[in-house]
């Protein structure tokens, strides 16, 4: 397998708070990694180094063919090289409420690719079809549920044509019953060999839908393997800890 994703020796404080101690992983593409572990642990802040949201303090990571040495001095350029390599969706969306669905969707391939304006709509189109949402594409997201908003996050990610996608809690801000349709269209992309890093609290999706599994506690990775040897039989009492109070 080719691998995608590689991180080594990350580092990330807020402050005096160290977030992230030195984490080191790999993801081959084509592969879904689930990031578990407890609240505050530093998953979210893993994530998003990913994507340069949160800059990472030391570290090497690779996405793609795009290396980034945080260690040294990074220029402007480097990020938005290394940013265009992922897509990120967020817990709560961050539609624009004043666009439609389509305009959401279309607004970073035209605005930030300079992608013609016909071609980034057609293929929104597609996108937003395959998530179900084909007769949705002018209403305001006030006028959607919370499943279907988080759908358009998720298609106005991969409008980026991202190498992957970058999942934080993807269904944590939603209602029960709404939590169902978008793990659906989560697995639909694996099934399609979209490469995704998903933090989730949903440990059975990604019990059945993760290659990967990274358990983080305290900023560090305290267990990486399958599904089978982390959530099954963990060789870590952490793990065993979490996984027991979850159920
Ligand atoms: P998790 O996703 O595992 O719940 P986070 O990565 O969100 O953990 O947060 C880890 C720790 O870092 C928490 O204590 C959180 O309060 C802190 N933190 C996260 N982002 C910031 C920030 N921008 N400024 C200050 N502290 C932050």
């Amino acid at each position: 397998m080719t691998e995608l994703i590689s991180v080594t020796g990350l580092r990330k404080s807020f402050g005096d708070l160290a977030v992230l101690r030195g984490i080191d992983f790999t993801v081959d593409e084509g592969t879904v990694t689930a990031v578990i572990g407890p609240s505050g642990s530093g998953k979210t802040t893993l994530l998003r180094s990913l994507n340069a949201l949160d800059v990472p303090d030391a570290g090497v990571i690779r996405v793609a063919d795009v290396t980034v040495d945080f260690s040294g001095p990074v220029s402007g350029a480097d990020t938005a090289a290394y940013r265009s390599q992922s897509g990120f969706v967020f817990q709560n969306h961050n539609l624009f409420p004043h666009k439609t669905v389509l305009q959401n969707v279309i607004e970073g391939p035209v605005v930030v690719q300079r992608r013609p304006a016909a071609e980034a709509t057609a293929d929104a189109r597609d996108l937003l079809a395959s998530v179900g949402l084909a007769d949705r594409l002018d209403a305001y997201p006030s006028q959607l549920s919370g499943g279907q908003q988080q759908r358009v996050g998720i298609v106005r990610a991969l409008a980026l044509r991202p190498k992957v996608l970058l999942l934080d809690e993807p269904t944590s801000a939603l209602d029960p019953e709404l939590v169902g349709g978008v793990l659906a269209v989560i697995k639909d992309l694996a099934a399609q060999g979209w490469t995704m890093v998903v933090v989730t609290h949903e440990i059975m999706f990604a019990r059945k839908v993760a290659d990967q599994i990274l358990f983080v506690d305290d900023g560090l990775i305290a267990e990486r393997g399958t599904p089978a040897e982390v959530i099954d039989a963990p060789s870590n009492d952490r793990t065993a800890q979490f996984l027991r109070r979850l159920s």
